[in-house]
């Protein structure tokens, strides 16, 4: 079966000790932050490489938000996660200068940390335990008054009930991550096969992974394949029965707004608001955008906008920051998040020689995009794994 997150030390010992046939030419199926990231560091590693993708980087990763928040999504009882999150973390700031120094295309990484705030004293009852749980778990998260989270950020709202920051988190526009990350593909010339989704199917003829047969008859060979496409992965036509991943679609809502001559940017850092028991985040880009999102559905592959779901992210945020109000609106989207049911990503061998797999990213798959291609390319390369969960 495929591997989680909690299961990664043992199926990385496995791996690197049959890691002799793991070399030569790869395919990735699938382009999003994930596909793209592993594809790109296995053609830096010497590789040859395909991704099939009718439509590469334009699944969540085009939608999402791009906050590199791991701290905040440390929950109780998932406190045996945070090593590996805190490892995707620290793996940003160096692939991002390494992806702009490649493209010449800046990824919009921004380090001015997160602020949680809570709306009224109930919220504030929940950030307060949320906080002493990270404090329990040696991660520093600071208190800060009402006065405080006004100072940091002056347009919050006067009504919060107060506030934590976090230094550490990081964001990056996610969109121009994915076009910097096909332009560095491009660069190490890896091949782009665009058939549509229906055309490609998964040769693992003698249990061994061995390309990708078309509907027309073509074949791409390659010695190691990556299943890397998100949450339509366990769609993926000739996958063995064995190693369908138990990755579902959960829909996010999500709204872009843009600052306007009357109405400047009004967040320096990314915003995480608790409003009467509801989460939304504010996070905002150097070039005016702020984006606000995000709903969590789990209503098939439908993508739909929702007039409901687009009032309840404008209802919370505006109650933070008022101001939004003044803000145009430059898009409203949905995305289809690689949800789990543990919530841990599926990272790793199958049971398929030949087939990894990458993918049930769920919420954070724009954080673990560095880490997941580094950990996939350290089976591919039989190299000491990077990261030991
Ligand atoms: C609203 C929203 C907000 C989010 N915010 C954040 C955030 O702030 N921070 C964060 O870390 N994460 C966030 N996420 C989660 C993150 O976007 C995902 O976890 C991540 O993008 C998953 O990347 P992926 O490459 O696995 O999937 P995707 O980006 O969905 O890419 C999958 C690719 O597979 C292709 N594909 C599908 N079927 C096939 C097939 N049969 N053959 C070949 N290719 C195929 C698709 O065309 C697509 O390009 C958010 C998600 C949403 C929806």
């Amino acid at each position: 079966m495929p591997t989680v997150w909690g299961q990664l030390r043992r199926t990385l010992i496995d791996v690197s000790t049959n890691a002799g046939s793991a070399s030569s030419d790869l395919l990735v199926v699938g382009g999003g932050a994930i596909g793209l990231a592993i594809a790109w560091e296995a053609a830096r590693n010497g590789r040859s490489v395909r991704i099939c993708d009718p439509d590469p980087g334009h699944g969540a990763s085009w939608v999402a938000a791009g906050m590199l928040a791991p701290i905040n999504e440390a929950h109780f009882g998932e406190d045996d996660r945070l090593p590996v999150a805190l490892a995707a973390l620290n793996s940003w700031k160096s692939f991002a200068a390494e992806v702009t120094q490649a493209t010449g295309q800046p990824i919009g990484l921004r380090e001015e940390g997160s602020i949680v705030v809570a709306y009224d004293t109930d919220d504030r009852v929940a950030t307060d335990r949320m906080r002493l749980f990270h404090a329990s778990l040696g991660l520093t998260a600071t208190e800060l008054t009402i006065a405080e989270c006004r100072k940091l950020e002056p347009w919050l709202s006067p009504d919060i009930a107060g506030g934590t920051l976090v230094e550490g988190d990081l964001s990056v526009n996610n969109r121009a991550l994915v076009e910097a990350l096909l332009r560095a593909n491009e660069l190490c010339g890896v091949e782009f096969d665009r058939r549509h989704v229906s055309a490609i199917q998964l040769d693992t003829t003698g249990a061994r992974a061995r390309g990708v047969i078309f509907d027309d008859g073509d074949h791409a060979n390659a010695d190691v394949v990556v299943l890397a496409a998100g949450t339509w992965s366990a769609l993926v036509q000739g996958l063995p029965a064995q190693v369908v991943p138990p990755v579902h679609p959960r829909k996010g809502q999500i709204l872009r707004l843009r600052a306007t001559a009357e109405q400047p940017q009004p967040l320096t850092r990314s915003l995480i608001a608790l409003v009467q028991g509801s989460n939304v985040y504010l996070v905002p880009r150097s070039n005016g955008e702020l984006v606000i999102g995000a709903t969590q559905e789990d209503r098939g592959f439908h993508t739909s906008v929702t007039a409901g779901g687009i009032w309840e992210l404008l209802r919370d945020a505006r109650l933070v920051i008022p101001a939004i109000g003044e803000m145009e609106i430059g898009e409203m989207a949905a995305g289809l998040r690689p949800a789990t049911p543990d919530n841990a990503a599926i990272v790793g061998r199958t049971e398929i020689d030949g087939l990894l797999i990458a993918t049930g990213h769920g919420r954070n798959g724009i954080l673990f995009t560095p880490l997941t291609a580094q950990i996939i390319n350290d089976l591919i390369e039989g190299r000491a794994p990077i990261a030991q969960a």
